[in-house]
């Protein structure tokens, strides 16, 4: 079993999608182990996003994902990384598979509904950016 961060991105709670896209992850057979809702900051946004700092696309992600609340999830799973990645689909809805969530839920390359860590070493940072030791015991 492995863990990966999912967050459900501004858009996504806004539009009414959070449980379509939580009932689609159970499916997927993922253990949501810790989830909640909250607003990041704007430091916060751009400490999450630090990777990105240099992409033209920086500032406009970080105030699209301050827009509004966020639901980070630790989910669980066999391969869950590299799985999650296959459930979300193409960073570009248009490019997306059919059946996948951005496919289903995106409207563009940057309200895309979801994020997903992006290898096995991002994810332990990332979960741990988001929840505390306690919460990622699993019960
Ligand atoms: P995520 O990290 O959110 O799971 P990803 O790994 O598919 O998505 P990244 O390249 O890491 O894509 O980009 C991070 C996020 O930045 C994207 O999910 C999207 O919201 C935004 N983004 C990426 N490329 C662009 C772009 N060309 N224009 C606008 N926003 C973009
Ligand atoms: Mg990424």
């Amino acid at each position: 079993m492995s863990r990966t961060l999912a967050i459900l991105k501004p858009d996504c709670v806004r539009d009414g999608n959070t449980g379509k896209i939580l009932a689609h992850l159970e499916r997927e057979g993922f253990e949501i182990v810790a989830l909640r809702k909250m607003r990041l900051s704007t430091d916060q946004a751009k400490a999450f996003y630090e990777v990105h700092r240099e992409r033209p696309f920086y500032d406009s992600l970080v105030e699209f994902m301050t827009g509004g609340p966020i639901i980070p999830l630790a989910l669980e799973r066999e391969d869950a990384v590299p799985h999650l990645r296959r459930v979300m689909g193409a960073t570009n809805p248009e490019e997306a598979e059919g059946g996948t969530l951005r496919k289903l839920y995106a409207a563009s390359i940057e309200s895309n509904a979801i994020h997903g860590s992006d290898s096995p070493d991002n994810a332990r940072d990332e979960l741990r950016f988001f929840f505390s030791r306690a919460e990622l015991i699993a019960s």
